[in-house]
């Protein structure tokens, strides 16, 4: 699914001793190296702070916390998504209201927001859902109207743009009153091991957040909130910073090869292609970096996709399923509010998706050797 040998060994020159400083200096935690990734990433997100943490999950919960949500709050976010979402908001003993999503982007659906506010609603969390941005100028507009907070989940979609109907283009992330994202090795930009960062152009809450990664502590040895432990240390940040002048190449990379699987496979009727929603861009992205495709997901209609799973399987070619479960049908997170009927579409989707390969190293043989497999067990 990722080749990160191959993009290790392209930028090993700038890693390696970048790494190597860090090591000789003996600064493994809240090192030089850090300081310098975060302002890097400010610059690059064009936000007013970043503050790095451990992992992208810890991101969206230490979010959560420096908001003051309560709990018996509801938060409401989509049924789509990696289970981390849903896990923090559960975890901080808020409550998950989950809802449908649309079936062209597969991001939270706006009218089913509007259906689940009730008066104990608190915040939004879209989920910028495999590197394309949910329809944040309508969530804002739900959240100003009835004073809500929108956390974003921005684990999928880091250098994403999101244009404003009026053309303005911001970054993925930076939009909410604030965002997390994942350094996870496979995300777009990957580190060597765990890592995390949260961003918002609210200085107060900035301050509050720094706090709360590090014990609770604004003062040393003086605990002014319940905070936890939650750092990115200076080893990853030296990965991070080295990699990051390079993630819109990478990115380039990913909207590439998502546009050459589209070429082959359109036209064939048991297929759907990703669609990118937002006006600035017709057909695959390419120009505006409006999906930066962290997971090419296709849907598959009239043909048994399990069988088509594991006939790539067979042939060699790995491929997954994001996501196989509803989270309103997990275990961890059944609610009796929830109806079937309110989740048409992803009760469809968990039904249909299958996410190619997809990384910066793709090559074309690859590809054609990936699309052909698939054409050729769908003509049977
Ligand atoms: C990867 C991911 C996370 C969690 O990130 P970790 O760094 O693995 O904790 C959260 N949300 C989404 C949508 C993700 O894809």
């Amino acid at each position: 699914m990722v080749d990160l040998k191959g993009q290790y060994n392209d930028i090993k020159d700038i890693v390696n001793p970048s790494i190597q400083e860090v090591i000789e200096n003996t600064t493994f935690i809240n090192g030089p190296k850090v300081h310098e990734f975060q302002k890097n990433l400010e610059s690059y997100l064009g936000v007013k702070n970043v503050i790095p943490c451990a992992n992208g999950t810890d991101a969206l919960q230490i979010a959560m916390m420096g908001l003051g949500l309560k709990p018996g709050d509801e938060v409401i976010t989509t049924d789509f998504t990696f289970a981390a979402t849903v896990e923090v908001i559960a975890l901080l003993q808020l409550t998950p209201v989950l809802v449908d999503v649309n079936d062209d982007d597969f991001n939270i659906n706006i009218e089913a927001i509007k259906r689940a506010i009730t008066s104990k609603t608190k915040a939004i969390v879209p989920v910028h859902l495999f590197g394309q941005c949910a329809n944040m100028e309508a969530i804002m507009e739900i959240a100003q109207e009835h004073d809500f907070f929108v956390i974003e989940d921005n684990a999928q979609a880091i250098g994403a743009n999101y244009t404003y109907s009026n053309g303005t283009k911001v970054k993925a992330g930076t939009i909410g009153h604030v965002g997390a994202t994942s350094f996870f090795p496979s995300k777009n930009l990957g580190c060597y091991g765990d890592g995390g960062a949260i961003f918002t152009n609210d200085d107060n809450l900035a301050h509050t957040i720094r706090g709360i990664v590090n014990h609770g502590m604004y003062e040393r040895y003086h605990h002014d909130v319940v905070g936890v432990n939650s750092r990115l240390d200076s080893i990853q940040a030296a990965v991070l910073d080295a990699k990051l002048p390079r993630l819109d190449n990478y990115n380039k990379s990913r909207q590439s090869a998502a546009k050459k699987y589209s070429k082959a496979l359109e036209g064939i009727e048991s297929i759907i292609t990703p669609k990118t929603v937002s006006k600035s861009c017709e057909g695959i992205c390419d120009t505006c970096d409006c999906h930066v495709f962290h997971q090419y997901t296709l849907r598959i209609k009239g043909v048994d996709r399990d069988a088509l799973v594991k006939h790539l399987n067979d042939k060699g070619i790995p491929c997954g399923v994001y996501y196989p479960i509803p989270l309103h049908r997990q275990k961890a997170y059944l609610d009796e509010r929830y109806k079937e009927s309110d989740f048409e579409v992803t009760n469809q989707l968990v039904k249909d998706v299958i996410s190619l390969p997809m990384h910066t190293e793709l090559d074309d043989e690859q590809m054609e050797f990936i699309t052909s497999t698939i054409i050729k067990f769908i003509n049977g």
